[in-house]
């Protein structure tokens, strides 16, 4: 097994190693933040996400829209804005995030296989971008309403492409919850349907193959399954979805955002789809995921000799519930001394009243690690902060974007009176 120190290409674009030997992100030490605005914290480094989301913007000149499912708040939407992204939105919530941070509507994608009649009414109501429609009741849905206007649709299909990733995450398989079979002739039916109505103008398809995919050629195979059914239909937009993966573990190998774009367009240049059709695009994970270290402070090491050591975190499955929802790995490290060898073996464990609670299993850390050290795992700015919780009534953590000496507080940390608004 190698101990070799935490891989630093996991780290974000601005991350250095100060005069003391430790961390810092944005010119910025990971132990002031700690000290300053104490652990739990999700630290963003904020260049690394404009960096992204430029990329993503020169990767997809015809349009691409950040999946804010990753990772939202109103300081990443307006980013997202600043750089001329379009922003993806799953659920009223998102919506009203994205709109009350003052992103143009008319940017806006409005996505999910179950909306309601309110989403969908508030959708309009605000003139979105375009809503992506999910199913046949959608339609209906959409006609009930009434709308002023026919409303700029995708049509989601499920191109019949498994996707290599972890089971719980494709959705581009027929067996899926999410779109409109390809294969079986609905996605026709769907088309024939929504040109029948006023309420509807239908813009393009639309196919999300999966999540954290770390080859090009499903994205390029979804866009030749797809071809025939744009042409036949005369779509003039073609939108690619999400799901590039990104690296978590030394080893990891994924293709960049510019590859993963260079490799669709070029799918799309050699098809017989028209020279002019809009292809576009919804990264998430990619965007985000990379661009945050999340920081605990080490309470109890408990070592069973002969069995195992537990290291407990002030954090769990309530702040990343990734490692007991897909069993992710997260590389551990201690930002004091990211160069430090990692020859010691123990569970990450959270805080909470749940043996299942951890963060990272077997994990290499540091052979001084001690009660006290700030410690840290890096990656965790996708589908972390988005999917936490307050089991066990704990506040969640900050979120921090740091950037050229400056730390911003994007979201502040909950108190205890948060946690109690809510009730009687
Ligand atoms: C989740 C999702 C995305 C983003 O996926 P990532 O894996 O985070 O890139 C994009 N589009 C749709 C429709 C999604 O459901």
């Amino acid at each position: 097994m190698s101990t070799a120190p935490v891989p630093q290409f996991l780290f974000p674009d601005t991350a250095s190693i100060a005069q003391d030997g430790s961390l810092a992100i944005g010119g910025v030490r990971l132990l002031d933040i700690a000290a300053e605005y104490g652990t739990p914290a999700y630290v963003y480094d904020e260049q690394h996400l404009i960096n992204r989301c430029n990329v993503a913007v020169e990767a997809f000149p015809d349009g691409v829209a950040y999946a804010s499912k990753s990772f939202l708040c109103r300081e990443m939407a307006r980013l997202a804005q600043r750089c001329g992204m379009g922003l993806d939105v799953v659920s009223g919530g998102e919506l009203f995030t994205v709109l009350s941070a003052g992103v143009d509507p008319s940017q806006i994608v409005f996505h999910g296989n179950n909306k309601s009649n309110a989403e969908l009414a508030q959708a309009i109501e605000a003139k979105v971008g375009l809503v992506v429609i999910d199913s046949f009741d959608e339609i209906e849905r959409i006609e009930s309403l009434s709308p002023a206007k026919p409303v700029r649709c995708l049509l989601r299909v499920t191109p019949g492409i498994e996707a290599h990733t972890h089971e719980f995450v494709v959705t581009g398989i027929d067996d899926s919850k999410f779109g409109v079979v390809l294969g079986n002739g609905d996605a026709q039916h769907a088309v024939d349907r929504i040109r029948k109505s006023k309420a509807i103008e239908l813009v393009g398809a639309h196919a999300h193959i999966g999540s954290n995919i770390y080859e090009t050629f499903p994205f390029q195979k979804a866009v030749e399954v797809l071809e025939p059914f744009v042409i036949k239909n005369e779509l003039t937009e073609l939108c690619v979805g999400g799901g590039l993966g990104v690296a978590f573990m030394e080893g990891d190998s994924v293709p960049t955002i510019t590859e993963w774009g260079a490799s669709i367009q070029k799918a799309v240049q050699e098809s017989n789809l028209p020279s002019d059709i809009r292809v576009t695009a919804e990264p998430g994970r990619s965007i985000s995921a990379n661009a945050a270290i999340t920081i605990y402070t080490v309470g109890t090491i408990k070592d069973v000799p002969g069995v195992r050591k537990f290291v407990s975190i002030d954090g769990g499955m309530n702040e990343n519930p990734r490692p007991i929802l897909y069993g992710s790995p997260y590389e551990v490290f201690l930002p004091r001394s990211p160069e430090a060898i990692r020859p010691m073996k123990a569970n990450i464990v959270g805080k909470l009243c749940e043996s299942g609670d951890f963060i990272m299993k077997d994990a290499l850390i540091p052979a001084d690690t001690a009660v006290g050290d700030i410690l840290a795992t890096p990656v965790t700015g996708g589908y972390q902060y988005s999917m936490a919780s307050n089991y066990n009534r704990i506040p969640r953590p900050p979120v921090l974007f740091v950037r050229d000496g400056d730390v911003k507080v994007a979201v502040r940390r909950e108190t205890y009176e948060d946690l109690v608004r809510l009730d009687l």
